[in-house]
């Protein structure tokens, strides 16, 4: 049983290795090779629930002591009224 859990695991980390290669190789398909360094599609983590999104759909806001950017508006406010990370102690 463990083991089934061990590979699906590994599955779905290969899976979004092989995503984020992809959307790298097809985000600089038509970028001149000056134009490296440009943070115009930089992946963050949202610190509400962990999913990784665009810098450029993201929502910043003013939470935990810091500007931060949230994956939505709906993370953006569950992070504010904790006013900090889920788990986080102290
Ligand atoms: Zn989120």
């Amino acid at each position: 049983m463990l083991r089934i859990i061990f590979y699906l695991v590994l599955s779905w980390l290969i899976y979004y290795l092989i995503r984020s290669l992809i959307s790298g190789i097809t985000g600089a398909g038509r970028k001149s090779p000056e134009a490296e360094g440009g943070l115009d599609d930089e992946m963050l983590n949202c610190p509400e629930c962990a999913t990784f999104f665009p810098s450029r759909i993201g929502i910043t806001k003013r939470a935990g002591g810091g500007r931060r950017s949230f994956c939505s508006v709906a993370c953006a406010e569950k992070f504010a009224e904790r006013g900090g990370p889920p788990g986080a102690e102290g």
